[in-house]
């Protein structure tokens, strides 16, 4: 039997990399939780984001609760999220008691579309979240302009968009907040969960600083409300250092590996990737396809994993009550009813590429095309 091809493989984008060192240097050290790997970390990221400051956090998900806080979002306060982005801005809003209203998306490039950012102003919004959503940059230019004329802050979600970059500027310095995760499967992984926010304004991330260590200003001496435990230990910011210096080369594996598959789909009936610019740093490889389900199980018999990122839009999510019905989103429900993410990693082997391309090919020609 042909070895399975897994969507994304921890074993290989870690094959090249030092995690030892790292990690022995920790050791020796006895230091474990917010040291000098941390604030280390903190300096080359925010350096590589092109920004002033960075501050880490457990997870990306903390990130995100706690720049809506530091930005003073308030039980009941709107905030605009999309909504085909896997519910992570939307589980900080709901954190929050505050109220996500789904923007509907530009179906070319799948993130929250300008326009509608623009109409949506009328709601009164406490700010916005940005996601850049399978690593490709949103018109986060415009969105930041019409955003700033209303006096609204814009969050941006990079926790798919490491690196990822336009007119010079990389996801995180184009809003007043960009929120990251390090999560293992993410363009800069981690061995475990974390985080981290990044931002320009000084106060701002003194404020973060405070808000993720219970709100302390000193040992022991708590100055601000709502703070609450978020760090991230020195094994993982060790290890995050040794990886950050190779993003870029992953990211351009990642998006090599797109150009391919977007070339080899050229003439078959499905939505590829719309940008293979620097813009999209291919943390997943999406197409869109009429019949999803056969399609995923025609290259599942053939050893090819799938995923789908994701299937239930936000606003229809059981666990939460939205004021956006069934139909309020539509381009947002279609996309959700349409996307599959094809494997896509640094490590994945030529002769696996071509496996997978074949293999879509082979679907869409047994259907006449
Ligand atoms: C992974 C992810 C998050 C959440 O990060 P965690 O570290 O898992 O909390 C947030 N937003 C997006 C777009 C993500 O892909």
């Amino acid at each position: 039997m042909t070895p399975k091809i897994p969507l994304f493989s921890a074993q290989a984008v870690n094959a090249a990399v030092d995690l030892l060192g790292p990690a022995k240097r920790v050791l020796d050290s006895h230091w474990y939780v917010l040291g000098s790997e941390v604030s280390e970390f903190e300096r080359e990221f925010a350096s590589y984001c092109g920004v002033e400051h960075c501050v880490t956090t457990a997870n990306g998900t903390d990130a995100l609760e706690l720049a809506l806080r530091v930005l003073g979002v308030r039980p009941i306060d709107t905030v605009l999220v999309a909504g085909n982005a896997g519910f992570y801005g939307s589980t900080a809003v709901r954190l929050l008691g505050a109220v996500p209203f789904y923007v509907d998306i530009d179906p070319n490039c799948l993130n929250m579309a300008a326009e509608n950012v623009r109409e949506a102003l009328i709601l009164n919004p406490r700010a916005i979240i940005v996601t850049h959503l399978y690593g490709r940059l949103a018109d986060i230019e415009a969105i930041t302009e019409v955003a700033s004329k209303a006096g609204v802050p814009v969050i941006e979600d990079c926790a798919q968009a490491h690196g990822a970059a336009r007119g010079g500027r990389r996801a995180g310095s184009f809003g007043d907040i960009g929120c990251f995760s390090f999560y293992p499967t993410k363009n800069l992984g981690a061995l475990g969960d974390g985080g981290a926010i990044v931002c320009r304004d000084e106060s701002l991330a003194a404020r973060l600083r405070q808000l993720r260590q219970y709100g302390w200003d000193a040992k022991y001496q708590v100055k601000v409300p709502g703070g609450r435990n978020s760090r991230i230990d020195e094994i993982q910011a060790a290890i995050l250092r040794e990886k950050l210096p190779l993003l870029d080369a992953w990211n351009t594996e990642r998006r090599s590996i797109a150009a391919k598959y977007n070339a080899a789909f050229s003439d078959l009936p499905l939505t590829c990737p719309s940008s293979l610019d620097a813009d999209y740093v291919a943390h997943l490889y999406v197409i869109q396809v009429d019949e999803r389900d056969s399609f995923r199980l025609f290259l599942e018999e053939r050893g090819i994993s799938t995923d789908v990122h994701y299937p239930v839009p936000d606003h229809l999510q059981p666990g939460y009550r939205a004021s956006q019905k069934k139909g309020d989103v539509p381009l947002t429900e279609e996309a959700c009813a349409s996307v599959v993410s094809l494997p896509c990693f640094p490590g994945l082997r030529p002769e696996q590429v071509e496996r997978v391309t074949e293999a879509v090919r082979l679907y869409f020609h047994q259907r006449g095309f």
